[in-house]
């Protein structure tokens, strides 16, 4: 998902109605610093705590493969 959409507040209010029926959190667009870093970057709610660097780093670690199994 691109940041692109979070600029559009229609489309964001759009999304936020629809994470409210489906009881996730509304996006809230918004300058922080990152927790690991402390670099500022684009967070997109109080869940959001990381930059983008970091969240894919903790994120690599349980990645799998997805084309090491199977033919040969
Ligand atoms: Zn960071």
């Amino acid at each position: 998902m691109t940041n692109k959409v979070y600029k559009n507040k229609r489309l964001l209010k759009a999304l936020n109605n629809f994470r409210k029926e489906s009881g996730l959190p509304d996006i809230v667009v918004k300058r922080r610093r990152c927790l690991k870093c402390d670099k500022h970057f684009t967070s997109l709610g109080i869940w959001n705590r990381l930059c983008e660097a970091c969240t894919r780093g903790n994120k690599q670690e349980d990645t799998v493969e997805p084309y090491a199994l199977g033919k040969n």
